[in-house]
């Protein structure tokens, strides 16, 4: 067999930990491994960096980046982004968290909010920068806000001159009527309590109904907030559109009992793109343990088919779900067995070690997590210089333009007590 690897980033990517290099607690390249180094002692693997823009199945071929590349099997496993329900314009001002970029971005805004504030010129106008809010209480949302509420908390005690960052809003906002709505209902009130006992203010009930840049509208609020991160609702990547097959309402392909298209046995979907359902009617989850299951599943059967041995359908195990609460605390949840608090954070950091690609990385991020743990410090707190520029110029633009605007001086005090 040959294999050839489509992929237009050049690395694979351990998305679990993304809200940390969002929230400045890891760097980059702790969390993802060139992907061409991953596969490099399979030979017979052939890495190509590239975006998959057609799928012909009639011929069986993909078109990348223009280029035709035939195929006797196709596994797509493109994944999801975030969907906005239809109102794409709330992205500018409501970044979600899928990919490195993302999270350089969520970072970038974060910590512009703060060196903002301590240039802000009247109390409103620090409030807007100091209130951080997060859409969607499901568990990036959960792990976002507790990581937003450590920072403020911790992370910027004594940063600043001209306020308390103790003063900052952390608010939660999911549509539903509790956080962690997958998980138990007691490990969803274990981890409400564990988040308001961080500082952060949570509001379930509440729906989004128009994000701008000052901030989010709910039903009969609006919040100003310069910083609204979006962690809700997920709509499947372009590919699955290209396949021409059917798609559920969140735009994943639907898939028979083999990961196969109904009326295509030469093409598999896998993971998070996959619809794929259990005997008891529910869908596999969008978790890694399901995308690394279906993975090994579709190859397997491939290699099943081309000896002529019979395949068998595809089962998922249950291999439990986990999310972390700030530095100290989680939940996870795993058949009948539901752990909280200390307990399953140990167990968070131990899996997610585990799991990290690379020996180089497991090591490197236990080091920066004990003394994370240790300090309270974020070692990764750098701003790009572009993005600095941009917010600096867009915050200089929405000021009221005074006579001798350059000259101007600072009307706040310098000893903290404003
Ligand atoms: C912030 C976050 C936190 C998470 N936390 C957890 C957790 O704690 N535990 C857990 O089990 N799961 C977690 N997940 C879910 C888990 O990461 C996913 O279930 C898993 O990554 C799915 O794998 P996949 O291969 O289906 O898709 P992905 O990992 O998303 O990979 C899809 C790949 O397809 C590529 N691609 C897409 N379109 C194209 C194209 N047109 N051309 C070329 N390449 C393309 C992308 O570049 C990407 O590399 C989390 C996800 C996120 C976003």
């Amino acid at each position: 067999m040959r294999v050839t690897l489509v992929d237009r980033h050049n690395h694979h990517l351990f998305q679990p930990l993304l809200y940390q290099v969002a929230t400045a607690g890891l760097s980059a390249p702790e969390i993802a491994a060139p992907i061409r180094g991953i596969l490099r002692s399979h030979r017979n693997a052939t890495v190509l960096l590239g975006n998959v823009d057609a799928v012909d199945r009639q011929q069986r071929a993909i078109t990348v980046d223009g280029v035709r590349i035939e195929y006797d099997f196709l596994i797509v496993a493109a994944g999801v982004s975030h969907s906005y329900f239809g109102n794409d314009a709330w992205a500018e001002h409501a970044p979600g968290l899928k990919s490195l970029d993302d999270a350089f971005e969520i970072r970038d805004r974060v910590l512009l909010a703060w060196e903002l504030a301590e240039r802000a010129e009247s109390e409103s106008e620090r409030r807007g920068l100091l209130t951080f809010v997060v859409v969607g209480a499901g568990p990036t949302g959960v792990e976002l806000a507790g990581a937003l509420a450590e920072i403020a908390r911790h992370t910027m005690a004594k940063n600043f001159r001209r306020f308390d960052p103790r003063t900052a809003k952390i608010i939660l906002i999911e549509a539903g009527d509790r956080v962690l709505p997958s998980y138990h209902q007691r490990l969803s009130a274990k981890a409400e309590h564990a988040l308001r006992r961080l500082g952060v203010e949570v509001r379930t009930g509440s729906r989004v109904t128009d994000v701008d840049e000052a901030g989010v509208r709910l039903s009969d609020e609006f919040i100003p907030a310069a910083t609204v991160l979006w962690a809700a609702g997920i709509a499947g990547s372009g590919v699955g559109g290209m396949l021409g097959s059917t798609l559920d309402r969140a735009g994943r392909v639907c898939v028979d009992g083999m990961l196969n298209l109904a009326d295509d046995p030469q093409v598999f979907v896998v993971g998070d793109l996959a619809a794929s359902t259990q005997e008891d009617g529910t869908l596999v989850p969008g978790l890694a343990p399901a995308a690394i299951q279906m993975g090994r599943y579709a190859g397997r059967a491939i290699r099943r088919r081309l000896k002529g041995s019979e395949v068998r359908p595809f089962e998922y195990l249950d291999k439990g779900s986990m999310a972390t609460i700030g530095r100290s605390k989680a939940v996870a949840e795993a058949g009948r067995i539901r752990l909280s608090g200390g307990v399953a954070w140990l167990a968070w950091v131990f899996i997610h070690v585990l799991f990290l690609a690379g020996f180089r990385n497991r090591l490197v991020v236990l080091f920066d997590w004990a003394v994370a743990w240790i300090t309270f410090r974020r070692g990764a707190r750098v701003v790009s210089d572009g993005a600095a520029a941009r917010r600096l110029e867009q915050w200089r633009d929405s000021r009221p333009k005074l006579p001798g605007e350059g000259n101007r001086t600072s009307t706040l005090p310098e000893d903290g007590s404003a």
